[in-house]
């Protein structure tokens, strides 16, 4: 028998239950979290969850109130941000405008006294990889903002730093810009193998840039996944919400997997739910599907938006004084001959209903 080899996954940062407190207000409520060697990871929440903070405080630009910080081994819980391995790219470029390109992205390198010779090899390779080469010479105000932020992310690269940090990188550029910068980061970080943490608000950038994302509120971890466990199976009604279209429907808990919605029982996936608990069905509008014919579950068309590849019909259920959203392909839609005031039979896949309790 061949052994399976396995690749082992080495922790790169480990955050123990870190808690940061301004006065009497905690931002971050007892964070513990791994973050593995070469890994993309996203902080994704709303404004005020927290997910700058906790990046602050890796860098050390913040001092947590307490808990731990342990990188390749050591523990950086009060090590100040110089003394810490890491490069960082803020929302704001931060570029010093007196230097040129070339001396922005050597500005690390000389701190550290490296070999003029090496520093010159050094930076014109890391403007070829931002793809910035010919522009040594200028100024920051010269260039574009995504110019710039390609400067800064050759910057925070130079010293070749075990972490890079991204605090909003993106969420200053106009969005044709953002989405090309989006994917050159990630082909670049791919390339480069360096571990990412990059904090967002953009569930968008979140689900296409991050092996993994860690989604926030309140200070708190909702939970921790890949894109597509995020995207299908959110751990908490927040989370469903935040991410991606839902529908949320008032419903019965009825214990075995089963919800009361109107009189119609429904199959779905639960969380511990007592029977009788008032609680909500969330269900993607992709996942619901439509029929001419009648079924338990029947609902009457009060609303067709064309959208591309798929149209948005909004019906109000017959059963219960609630309305759904189903989001139809364009081209399949001929087939139910959509119109206002039409009854159709709704189904709801027992695998994409997710019950939580009420909120
Ligand atoms: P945003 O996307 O708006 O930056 P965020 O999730 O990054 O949101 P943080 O900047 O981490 O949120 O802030 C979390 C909470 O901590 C906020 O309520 C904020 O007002 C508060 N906070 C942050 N820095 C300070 C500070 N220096 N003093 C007092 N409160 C602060």
């Amino acid at each position: 028998d061949t052994p399976t080899v396995m690749t082992p996954t080495t922790s790169h940062l480990t955050i123990e239950a870190v808690t940061k407190r301004f006065g009497s207000f905690t931002a971050l409520d007892g964070i513990s979290l791994t973050i593995n060697e070469g890994e993309f990871v996203c902080f994704l929440g709303p404004s005020g969850c927290g997910k700058t903070t906790l990046l602050r405080t890796i860098a050390g630009l913040a001092q947590q109130t307490a808990g731990t910080l342990i990188q390749r081994g050591e523990d950086i819980s009060s090590l100040p941000p110089q003394a810490r391995d890491f490069g960082i790219v803020f929302q704001s470029y931060a570029l010093f405008p007196n230097l040129t390109v070339f001396n922005n992205v050597a500005y690390g390198l000389r701190n550290r006294r490296v070999e003029r010779s090496h520093i010159h090899a050094r930076v014109n390779e890391l403007l070829a990889l931002v793809n910035l080469t010919g522009s040594e010479k200028k100024y920051p105000a010269a260039l574009s903002g995504g110019q710039q932020q390609r400067v800064a992310l050759a910057r925070a690269l130079a010293t070749e730093p075990g972490l890079l940090l991204l605090d909003e990188p993106l969420s200053a550029l106009d969005a044709r810009v953002r989405g090309h910068l989006r994917s050159q980061i990630k082909a670049l970080q791919a390339r480069l193998g360096v571990t990412t943490i990059m904090v967002t608000h953009d569930q968008e950038e979140a689900l296409t840039m991050a092996d993994r994302i860690v989604v926030m509120n309140h200070g708190v971890i909702e939970q921790v996944g890949t894109p597509a466990e995020i995207y299908h199976q959110p751990a908490s009604a927040f989370v469903a919400s935040f991410i991606g279209s839902m529908n949320f429907l008032e419903v019965t808990a009825q214990g075995d997997n089963q919800a009361l919605l109107g009189t119609t029982s429904c199959a779905c996936l639960s969380h511990t739910l007592k029977v009788g608990q008032a609680a909500q069905l969330a269900i993607r509008p992709e996942t619901v599907a439509l029929s001419r014919q009648a079924g338990a579950l029947n609902g009457e068309v009060i609303g067709i938006e064309f959208l591309g590849p798929f149209q948005r019909v909004t019906l109000r259920l017959t059963d219960a004084d609630q309305t759904l959203i189903a989001d139809v392909p364009s081209r399949d839609s001929t087939d139910l001959c959509l119109y206002q005031g039409q009854v159709l039979g709704i189904h709801l896949p027992a695998e994409a209903a997710r019950l939580y309790p009420a909120g």
